[in-house]
């Protein structure tokens, strides 16, 4: 930020609502956004961007060829949900999202899990304690490092290569982030490994994550198999505090967590690159969802709950919190849950109920600039 934005506490932020009901969700999130602004003495510059599987079919490409440098003017990118039943992922995901986690840096992936009364876990008469962890997931490389390819294709005799790439660096940045974010909770990190079926890169990363522990002695590491740890997960959830694993490992705990406190729509996730080099991108952890798009019914809290964690990556902690606590009030009330939480609330009731509470929290709200780029996508 220059300073004389920083004097102004103006934000930067683009947003790229994508498919399916990702646009939805996006526009619930920024109803929230932008009730929030003013009232604890930020602006807000926003610009969207139309990108994703529709920019697709149009033109033939998810993103323009310029738009990894446009959204690098930007602090923070706000994401929807990416996915078309008519176009590949290894098209919707590898020329969209996975350019501006690797471009950016983006080498965290944060995703909290925490149960909130008022939503009715599958499991409510086994979690006596609360749930409060998170997840935190390599972004960059390991299992989704894309090297690979087919050999003799197409044949009877093809073979298939999937390279999974650790680095020394990745390993330990990551797990550094997992250690010091213990120490500001409950001061328990556990690993996922599987190193008795993964021999190469299982004890890399166990290695990594050991030496980075010895940096902070007051942090209690457990290493754990990921198999078994996807079974405690669902049976003792209120065990874990801070989970670091692997790409591939984190994104399955990751939705075993959402599930387990009552579904897939209450997840969110930062992209983060905590350096502060590049913009951190911030979505919900669940995909377009064609089954219900278009039909006003999706669960908007998982995008609106990452909105929250943009405000706390900006600095807004007050208006963070705020947010988080007219979401916590909502889902407690049971005044407005959607169908997957088992009511029959709309996309935009369960918004305006988060953002009529979020109205009693402080004073008038500023406007927000907002810019369509549709144009020049
Ligand atoms: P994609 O290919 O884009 O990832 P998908 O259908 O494979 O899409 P999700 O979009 O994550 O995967 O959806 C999985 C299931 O969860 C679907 O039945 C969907 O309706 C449901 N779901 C996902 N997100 C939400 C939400 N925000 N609110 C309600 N239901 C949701």
């Amino acid at each position: 930020m220059t300073d004389e934005r920083s004097a102004r506490r103006l934000h930067r932020v683009a947003v790229i609502p994508g498919d399916g009901i990702g646009v939805e969700t996006t526009e619930a999130a920024l109803a929230v956004l932008t009730a929030a602004t003013g009232r604890w003495g930020f602006e807000l510059e926003l610009e969207r961007f139309p990108w994703g599987c529709d920019h697709y079919v149009a033109k033939g490409r998810m993103m323009p060829a310029d738009a990894l440098d446009r959204l690098d003017r930007f602090e923070a990118i706000m994401l929807g949900a990416i996915g078309r039943s008519d176009v590949p992922d290894a098209v919707s995901i590898w020329e969209l999202i996975m350019p501006i986690r690797r471009r950016f840096d983006q080498f965290v992936n944060v995703r909290p899990i925490r149960r909130i009364g008022g939503v009715r876990s599958p499991l409510a008469d086994r979690l006596a304690a609360a749930v409060d962890l998170v997840v935190v997931r390599e972004n960059t490389e390991g299992e989704y490092s894309d090297i690979g390819g087919v050999l003799r294709q197409p044949s009877d005799d093809e073979v298939c290569l999937q390279v999974a790439g650790f680095s020394r660096t990745g390993c330990e940045r990551v797990a550094r982030y997992a250690f010091r974010l213990a120490t500001e909770r409950r001061g328990r990190v556990v690993s996922a490994t599987k190193s008795n079926g993964l021999p190469h890169s299982m004890p890399f990363w166990d290695a990594a994550v050991r030496a980075v522990a010895a940096e902070f002695p007051a942090v209690e590491l457990r290493s754990v198999h990921v198999d078994a740890l996807a079974a405690a997960f669902v049976l003792e959830p209120a065990e874990f505090d801070v989970v670091v694993a692997s790409n591939l490992f984190g994104d399955i705990l990751s939705e075993i967590g959402a599930a387990v406190v009552g579904g897939i729509g209450l997840g969110s996730s930062a992209n983060l690159d905590p350096t502060g080099r590049h913009p951190s991108m911030f979505e919900p952890i669940h995909g377009s969802a064609p089954d219900i798009a278009g039909r006003g019914v999706a669960n908007p809290i998982g995008q609106i709950w990452s909105v929250a964690m943009m405000l706390r990556h900006l600095g807004e902690v007050d208006a963070a919190d705020a947010v988080m606590a007219s979401v916590e009030a909502v889902l407690r009330s049971g005044e407005a849950l959607t169908p997957d939480l088992g009511g029959s609330a709309r996309t935009a009731e369960v918004t305006a109920a988060v953002v009529e509470r979020l109205a009693l929290k402080g004073a008038a709200a500023a406007p927000v600039e907002m810019v369509a780029a549709g144009g020049r996508g």
